[in-house]
């Protein structure tokens, strides 16, 4: 499917950590602290960033959350063991493999056996639709500090003796990034708008150490554009916005499970805030959060969560 690209969501954000963050390096650190933040080689010196792969991590357990909010088997548990009904899909999918060795498990097949958070953000047999880059310190440089933590004692839950250690955190500063979501059903474009929304109001935690308080993040989402390439139908018409998703714009959209109805026509209104050239190959039009279509998208999606049919990995998650 996905070798061709047909419609593309870039969404820019700003990042404000509010109060102290840390996303730890996996290496040691020279300086001795035992949680350092993961550093770039930037502007003639050492900077912290944020990873893509945190911030992916970050959105894929908060659209889960919202996601199980709505149909419990919406999202399949990635941790869970083989007693669990819900049992990730890629585990799942590895024991259909097994049972099923005549079936050949294609990417349309994979797709439409997939859950709708592994659909949206990939598992160990499909790639994800969501595409989210590392973000870099802009404008305001945030403050890097020292703080002492205490272990936490696995089995009370409480301060272990002796187990002192030293966090690097850092409070203030400013990130920018973009999320890029291609080839993407409308659903999967109202998931991702609840978690913006959230990520606005600063309801989403980052990072290491969130029962201590720390990772609160607050996200601006500075622009929205909506990318179609090589669609026969006009985003812009008359006094209306077509809004499509890969559903009506793939041939091969019912060999996925896809609706061919993946679709809506709006008003324009004022919603449209630029226009980039249009030509025959690419349509570009960008938005502000707040004059995005968002109700059209978040309808799609919750009548999509609603009347999921049952599970076709149903009897590969458990028991076995
Ligand atoms: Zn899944």
């Amino acid at each position: 499917m996905f070798k061709r690209l047909l419609n593309e969501c870039v969404i820019d954000l700003t990042l404000r950590p509010e109060g102290a963050l840390l996303i730890k390096s996996g290496l040691a650190q020279m300086s001795g602290v035992d949680m350092a933040w993961v550093k770039v080689p930037r502007n003639g010196g050492w900077e912290v960033y944020l990873p893509g792969s945190s911030l992916k991590g970050t959105i894929r357990s908060h659209a889960e959350r919202i996601a199980r909010t709505l149909n419990e088997s919406a999202a399949c548990n990635p941790l869970g063991g083989r007693r669990d009904k819900l049992r990730s899909c890629g585990s799942a999918l590895d024991v259909m493999n097994r049972d099923k060795k005549e079936t050949e498990l294609t990417t349309p097949l994979v797709y439409q056996h997939s859950c709708p958070i592994c659909r949206l953000f990939g598992n160990t047999w499909i790639m994800g639709r969501l595409a989210t880059e590392d973000a870099y310190v802009m404008g305001d440089a945030p403050a890097l500090q020292h703080r002492d933590g205490v272990g936490i004692d696995r089995f009370t839950g409480g301060a272990s003796r002796g187990a002192k250690f030293e966090l690097e955190v850092i409070t203030g500063g400013e990130f920018k990034t973009a999320l890029h979501l291609q080839n993407f059903e409308l659903w999967q474009l109202g998931l991702l708008g609840f978690v913006l929304q959230d990520l606005r109001e600063g309801l989403v935690r980052m990072g290491s150490g969130k029962s201590r308080g720390l990772g609160k993040v607050v996200a601006q989402i500075d622009k929205i554009t909506l990318h179609y390439i090589g669609a026969r139908k006009k985003m812009l018409e008359d006094d209306h916005l077509n809004l499509m998703g890969v559903g009506a714009l793939f041939e091969q959209a019912k060999d996925y499970g896809m609706a061919s109805d993946d679709q809506v026509r709006l008003e324009k209104a004022a919603a449209v805030k630029e226009e980039s050239a249009f030509s025959e190959l690419r349509q570009t039009v960008s938005f502000s959060f707040d004059a995005f279509p968002w109700q059209a998208v978040a309808a799609k999606w919750v009548n999509y969560v609603q009347t999921l049919p049952s599970d076709p990995l149903k009897q590969y998650r458990s028991g076995r």
